[in-house]
């Protein structure tokens, strides 16, 4: 059962891998059914992930952000792209929200890389800056490295520059080639037995010991990454496994595969163990 509710469509970024159909394709979500979805989560979670678009644009976040304040999740995340962090006032606004924990994405270590991908001149100096920001008034931030087509051969050179920042969590995955990511398939869509290959140097150079792998299944890790595969993240219906799953040892802790995956690039990657 999904444990998130995007708060809007709308998105400051037009990120080339975004897997959620863009606004004019989807009405954006009342207040009145925000806090529909979110009493519907509280009845089977404790968690409660706010995304999007960018939910940050909703002019009613904080008055959701209330809302949840008063139904005592034992977690709140934001999965924001933290521009809007960019004001050190935004971040004092949110302050009072109890279990608070934003998550991001980060695509590269500079401007060039990071706004090629986002489209949006600026993203990069504004999202860093909304992270030192964050970080300055201790808000935990969980940041994910989305590792596409474009970005994945600097991998090293991006775990070398989160070493500078105190950093809660540091997870690594791939995209789900839906919407944007699917359009733009060219740019975006690489195999993930490929991209896996660069993970272990990188990860020997995190000096962040709370890394987790999600969407790599574990036959096309290398043995020593096992430990840092998270299993399962996704819904069904958003993850696969294939016949040849059938009988594998590691079915239960394993990943899955995207189902968007599959569709584009198959299944002989794939090897029970
Ligand atoms: S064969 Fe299937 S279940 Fe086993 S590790 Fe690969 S994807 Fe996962």
């Amino acid at each position: 059962m999904r444990t998130y509710t995007p708060l809007t469509y709308d998105c400051n970024d037009n990120c080339i891998s975004c897997p959620v159909p863009r606004k004019k394709e989807r009405k954006n979500p009342s207040l009145k059914e925000i806090y529909i979805e979110i009493d519907k989560i509280k009845k089977y979670s404790e968690h409660i992930e706010l995304n999007g678009g960018e939910p940050t644009l909703n002019k009613d976040l904080l008055k959701i952000l209330n809302y949840i304040k008063n139904k005592n999740f034992k977690e709140t995340s934001l999965l924001s792209n933290c521009q809007t962090f960019y004001n050190e006032n935004n971040v004092k606004k949110i302050l009072k929200v109890p279990n608070l924990k934003i998550i991001t994405t980060l695509y590269g270590h500079n401007k060039n890389l990071q706004d090629s991908i986002t489209r949006n001149p600026g993203s990069f100096e504004r999202k860093i800056k909304g992270i030192e920001n964050l970080i300055k008034y201790k808000i935990p931030i969980e940041l994910r490295i989305l590792l596409q087509k474009k970005n994945y051969n600097e991998i090293n050179e991006i775990i070398k520059f989160t070493n500078q920042y105190k950093l809660n969590k540091i997870i690594i995955l791939n995209p789900k080639l839906t919407a944007c990511a699917l359009k733009n398939i060219e740019y975006v869509g690489e195999k993930i037995s490929i991209i896996s290959k660069k993970l272990s140097y990188a990860i020997k150079l995190s000096n962040n010991k709370n890394i987790e792998l999600y969407h790599f299944p574990h036959c096309i890790l290398p043995h020593e990454l096992w430990q840092y595969s998270k299993g399962q993240t996704s819904i069904k219906g958003e993850i696969c496994f294939i016949e040849e799953c059938n009988g594998c040892s590691k079915q239960k802790v394993c990943s899955g595969i995207w189902c968007s995956y599959l569709n584009k690039f198959g299944k002989d990657e794939f090897k029970k163990i």
